[in-house]
């Protein structure tokens, strides 16, 4: 029903109403002048009830009809007050009440969509990872929300009105200053319910607004526990080495200058003990990295173990670890409780490792240097302790030594003899000598073993185990093997030309060269070129290259076999191979390293290893020979258990093409075997024995 026709329908019945009330009036002026006064009575009175009914009725109808509007108009407007622009009211009627009331829910419309109210803050807030607290000035708090709630562990009430430096840890709350806090983000500590410190980054701003019950300050807090973590695990693995937890190299350095800058100060003394694993390399080589590893990260514990708890232990690199010893009084000699330190690590160091069912016994090398006295900086220091440690490798290793000045000029010697190795070659400072190899039965020479020489002028010759370490780090050991093998085979037709039957001569290979791609290429045509059959030489391979990557040597070695060359195993026994796995590579000859041949007549442990390759080698059909040959004693030895083989001094020392020539010249001459004396005066020897 529109307003217009519920207009129009009040209006006829209330004319109905006046009318019939003005039937009434006019029956009851005419009563005065009437006949049947009676029946004119109750026609008047009709009227007026009539009129008076549809009067009441008019009335009610206006009161239902209005009662309802007005309460549903009350509602909204109580709705509107208290904030609620939601969900509008479906309006019925559209008369004038209900116009107000549709323009009221137009309003709350209006409302809704221009204002934000408490309810849409409120769940704004809730929503909201970070908690969000938000403070009067003075920073009471108003608000906060579900996360903050959770962050702390309090209910929204427990925070309500508290102060917001209550919910911060006791130690960030003496430096807080509410003011500077309300425009910085900073890192700080919250402390949760259960007393629990998290870390938060902490970010205020103010609430600028002209009503001062809006004005006060909003503070936001992110857990940052997670990042944290992952700063503390970054700056952890910059500092310390991931395999064996000690500090690494920079931590190392950085500790120990502290530690210095202290000592100076305070007149005490500090000793680096800078230590290095012996023949390392070699684990790594057979057994894989990952015993390597193994092996470090074992040391690692032992060490840090074997010393007292407030001393540093830091991997420097590799299998290179070093330590300090702090606070060492001035004025007496530390060096007595020092060496006692040092030889507790070697002990701790030489202690079995196991490796995959493998004891296996290492040693290693340490150097040690004083602050004040050998340096006064961390530079210095660890290279002078660096430098007493090579001394104790050169001097065999598993030992200490403690610094001194002629150390580090060797040091430097090493570097100048790197530079001087280069030109070594183009200055024709290199030689090769031939020592030759002994048959123990007959006295014969067999063979010889061609070994480097390098001459430099002004220093002497300079040994091989000093410069063909050097020649591997710099890969001039390519060059120089190739220079060898040209050499080897030169000599060769030259001792040929002059009717002497050198036997076999061999070489010594090095991983560097074996590893080379084009390396049995190169050989066959140095063969090819110098006319001469790869079956006059044999290649001497260490244990150590054997190992270090058998399925590929296995087909390096089986060409070169094929090529009709010869292979041994040189300085057998010092390298970790097993029995079965060498099996695998077409070897000919085991030659058996000095340092066991050496003290065979003496040590029991060392006559057992001879004579256990000797029969090893035996009972493999292969060829055997013990390497250092020195005494009559150790050559009874060696025959007495079959060894066929032998070189050392004893038969004399590496000599030039000459030398060897002369004495293969008596061999062919038909006169007596070379060397067949010894034989006899071992024979007698043996006898008297
Ligand atoms: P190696 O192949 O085991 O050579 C045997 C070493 O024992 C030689 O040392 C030899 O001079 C030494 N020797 C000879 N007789 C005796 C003795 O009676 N007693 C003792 N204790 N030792 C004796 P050298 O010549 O100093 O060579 C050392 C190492 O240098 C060689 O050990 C070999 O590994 C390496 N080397 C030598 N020449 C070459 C080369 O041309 N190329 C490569 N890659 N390495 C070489
Ligand atoms: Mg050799
Ligand atoms: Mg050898």
């Amino acid at each position: 029903m529109t307003a217009a026709t519920s207009r129009l329908k009040y209006a006829i019945a209330s004319f109905l109403v006046v009318l019939l009330a003005a039937g009434a009036v006019a029956l009851l002026f005419t009563l005065r002048h009437a006949q049947d006064a009676r029946s004119t009575w109750f026609l008047a009175l009709a009227l007026a009830a009539g009129a008076g009914l549809l009067a009441a009725a008019l009335m009610w109808r206006a009161l239902t009809h209005l009662q309802q509007p007005l309460y549903s108009l009350i509602r909204s407007a109580e709705r509107i007050g208290q904030g609620d622009y939601s969900r509008p009211v479906e309006v019925q009627r559209r008369e004038v009440v209900g116009e107000l009331q549709q323009a009221l829910e137009r309003l709350r419309g209006h409302l809704r969509q221009s204002t934000i109210n408490k309810s849409y803050l409120h769940s704004l807030l809730n929503s909201m990872t970070d908690a969000v607290f938000l403070t009067s000035p003075d920073g009471v708090i108003k608000v906060a929300n579900a996360a903050s709630c959770k962050l702390l562990g309090f209910s929204e009430e427990e925070l309500l009105n508290r102060s917001i430096l209550a919910v911060l840890d006791e130690r960030e709350r003496t430096d807080f200053d509410l003011q500077q806090a309300a425009h910085e983000t900073r890192e700080t500590l919250v402390r949760t319910r259960s007393g629990q410190t998290i870390p938060v980054s902490f970010t205020g701003s103010r609430i600028d607004s002209d009503d001062p019950q809006f004005q006060g300050n909003i503070f936001v807090a992110r857990n940052i526990t997670d990042r944290k973590r992952a700063e503390r695990r970054i700056r952890y693995l910059a500092r310390y080495d991931a395999l064996t937890k000690v500090p690494n190299r920079m931590q190392f350095h950085h500790v120990l200058q502290q530690t210095i800058a202290r000592a100076l100060r305070s007149g005490r003394v500090v000793a680096v003990l800078y230590l290095d694993m012996d023949r390392f390399k070699e684990v790594n080589d057979t057994f894989g990295h990952g015993a390597g590893d193994r092996v470090l990260e074992v040391l690692a514990e032992r060490l840090t173990r074997a010393v007292p708890r407030e001393t540093v232990v830091g991997r420097l690199a590799g299998d290179e670890f070093a330590l300090f010893v702090d606070a060492l009084p001035a004025d007496a000699d530390n060096r007595g409780p020092i060496a006692q330190l040092a030889r507790a690590l070697l002990t701790e160091v030489s202690r079995p490792f196991q490796l995959n069912q493998h004891e296996i016994f290492l040693t290693a090398s340490v150097g040690i240097a004083f602050c004040p006295r050998d340096a006064e900086n961390v530079i210095d220091l660890i290279r002078n302790a660096d430098a007493a440690m090579y001394y104790s490798k050169q001097n065999g290793g598993n030992t200490f030594a403690f610094y001194s000045p002629e150390m580090n000029a060797a040091a430097v010697e090493r570097l100048m003899l790197k530079s001087k190795l280069r030109r070594a070659l183009e200055r024709d400072e290199l030689e090769i000598r031939y020592q030759p190899k002994v048959d123990l039965r007959t006295g014969r020479v067999s063979g010889a073993e061609a070994l480097l020489r390098w001459r430099l002028p002004g220093h002497g010759d300079i040994p091989p185990s000093q410069f063909i370490p050097l020649a591997e780090e710099t890969n001039l050991i390519l060059d120089i093997g190739e220079w060898v093998l040209n050499r080897v085979c030169l000599d060769y037709r030259q001792m040929q030309a002059q009717g002497g039957d050198p036997g076999r001569i061999s070489l010594n290979l090095s991983l560097k060269q074996l590893r080379q791609a084009s390396f049995i290429l190169r050989c066959r045509s140095v063969f090819r070129r110098h006319h001469v059959s790869p079956t006059a030489f044999e290649l001497e391979i260490t244990e150590t290259t054997l190992m270090a990557d058998p399925p590929r040597t296995v087909r390096l070695l089986d060409e070169l076999y094929a090529m009709g060359l010869h292979l041994s195993i040189d300085d057998f026994g010092t390298g970790y191979s097993s029995l079965s796995a060498l099996q695998q590579f077409p070897i000919g000859t085991l030659k058996i390293d000095p340092s066991f041949v050496r003290d065979a007549t003496d040590d029991a442990g060392d006559a057992t290893i001879v004579r256990t390759i000797i029969e090893m080698g035996r009972s493999l059909g292969m060829e055997v020979i013990a390497e250092g040959v020195e005494s009559q004693a150790q050559l009874q030895f060696l025959r007495i258990h079959g060894c066929h083989y032998g070189q050392g001094r004893l038969f004399g020392e590496a000599s030039t093409v000459g030398e060897l020539l002369a004495l293969l010249a008596k061999q062919v001459s038909g006169a007596e075997a070379p060397f067949v004396h010894l034989l006899r005066d071992d024979a007698a020897a043996s006898r008297s024995a």
